[in-house]
């Protein structure tokens, strides 16, 4: 076996965070010097090679301020942008600009933005009908039990 096939664990620790990098093959063991993108990132920016800095944590505060924001009722950009551009896109759903109104009307009532494993729930099944009362919010899956549980409903429209 050529002793570049042989299996050696090299550890290397993080430039930025010091976490422990458990590496295996030689171009990672000779080149990797951080764990993520955003230490890479960070790592940029503290040496001046990066000024637009759009790491996790910018991200963090920009979802933050735009939470902040829809608590005082504020809409999203592409409302007030699109809204003559309302349309129906994608398996039924109503779009507004990149997000689907049933979303951006449950975030605007939560005062929040949905989180991964939330669903909106349309109770009469109409992808349109996307007034408050007729949304609900559930989890991936309580949503998927209610649909499972509803037999006449096919697998496609179990995301309604
Ligand atoms: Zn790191
Ligand atoms: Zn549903």
């Amino acid at each position: 076996m050529p002793a570049d096939f042989a299996f050696s664990l090299v550890t290397k620790y993080c430039e930025t965070c010091g976490k422990a990098l458990i590496l295996h093959n030689n171009r990672d063991i000779q080149r990797k010097r951080f764990c993520s993108k955003l230490c890479l990132g960070k790592w940029m920016v503290s040496q001046g090679l990066l000024t637009n800095d759009y790491s996790l944590e910018t991200r963090e505060k920009m979802r933050q301020s735009k939470i902040d924001l829809l608590k005082t009722g504020w809409l999203p950009t592409g409302w007030r942008k699109y809204l003559p551009h309302r349309r129906i896109a994608g398996r039924g759903y109503v779009f507004i600009g990149q997000k689907r109104e049933h979303q951006v009307v449950m975030e605007k009532v939560l005062g929040r933005l949905l989180g991964k494993g939330e669903v909106v729930h349309h109770i009469d099944g109409n992808k349109t009908n996307n007034d408050i009362g007729n949304l609900r919010l559930m989890t991936n899956s309580e949503h998927m039990k209610y649909h499972t549980s509803q037999r006449r409903l096919s697998y496609v429209s179990a995301s309604i």
